[in-house]
């Protein structure tokens, strides 16, 4: 098991927004965390990140306990997390903003061979190199995104709702781009409120509703349940 999370719980200041949340991904495994819009999707993404502390609870990657480890050594390990709305730096260009990352583990990595792997998965990067970030348009800039967390070559990357803001084509395309990282060893942990596109490339689900997870399961059987149907489809 890559990452497992054991009945953490999560506050803001007296306020708790997370309960006993426990899930866990294995290798090569895409995990959907789904659920409404403040059931603590992003609040549980942070957590496990390291980026907000855990009132309670424990989480393990790849056998070491990692629960009060900062952010940074977690990415040292091989976690990558990439916010809502996939920031980027707009001043850099995009092979500046590529590098940046790269450069914080260029003792252990090949950064010639991973920019290459990124140019081949996204080649309108490659196109767009010399482009300064801010001026790519938002599906381009959720791929440079994406292109950034993988520079660092991580194991696990956890993302939060990259859908956000796209056209549904580029939805579409994202979401399969995200699926071939499979093929190269990566598991992922991503948030979403487009529930059956999320659902359509996991291989299981986790539904967050009040900050608890109220179901979880295969993603072909959630897809199915009558719950999801009735609360995220519409149905
Ligand atoms: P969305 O999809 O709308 O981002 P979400 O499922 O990601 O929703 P969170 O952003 O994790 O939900 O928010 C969960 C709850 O925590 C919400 O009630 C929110 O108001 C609260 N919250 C989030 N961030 C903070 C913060 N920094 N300080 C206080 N409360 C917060």
């Amino acid at each position: 098991m890559l990452l497992n999370v054991q009945d953490v719980e999560i506050a803001y200041g007296r306020i708790k927004v997370l309960w006993g949340i426990s899930l866990y991904v294995g290798d090569s495994e895409i995990v959907a965390l789904v659920g409404a819009n403040g059931a603590g999707k992003s609040t549980l993404i942070k957590g496990i990140m390291g980026l907000v502390p855990l009132q309670r609870g424990s989480i393990t990657f790849s056998d070491h306990d990692v629960s009060k480890k900062p952010p940074w050594e977690k990415a040292k390990m091989g976690i990558a997390y990439i916010p809502e709305g996939g920031r980027v730096f707009p001043d850099l260009t995009v092979e500046e903003n590529l590098m940046l990352t790269a450069n914080l583990r260029k003792e252990t990595l090949n950064v010639k061979a991973q920019l290459d792997l990124i140019y081949s998965l996204f080649p309108v990067l490659k196109e767009r190199g010399f482009q300064k970030a801010g001026t790519l348009s938002g599906g381009e800039r959720q791929m440079l995104a994406i292109g950034r967390a993988l520079m660092s070559k991580p194991k696990l990357l956890l993302i939060d709702e990259v859908s956000m803001g796209l056209m549904p084509k580029l939805v579409t395309e994202v979401f399969e781009t995200l699926k071939s990282l499979k093929a190269y060893g990566i598991s992922m942990l991503i948030t979403e409120q487009n529930v059956p596109e999320a659902l359509a490339i996991s291989d299981r689900g986790y539904v967050l509703e009040n900050g608890r997870i109220s179901l979880g399961g295969q993603a072909d059987e959630l897809l199915k349940s009558e719950r999801v149907k009735t609360s995220f489809l519409g149905l």
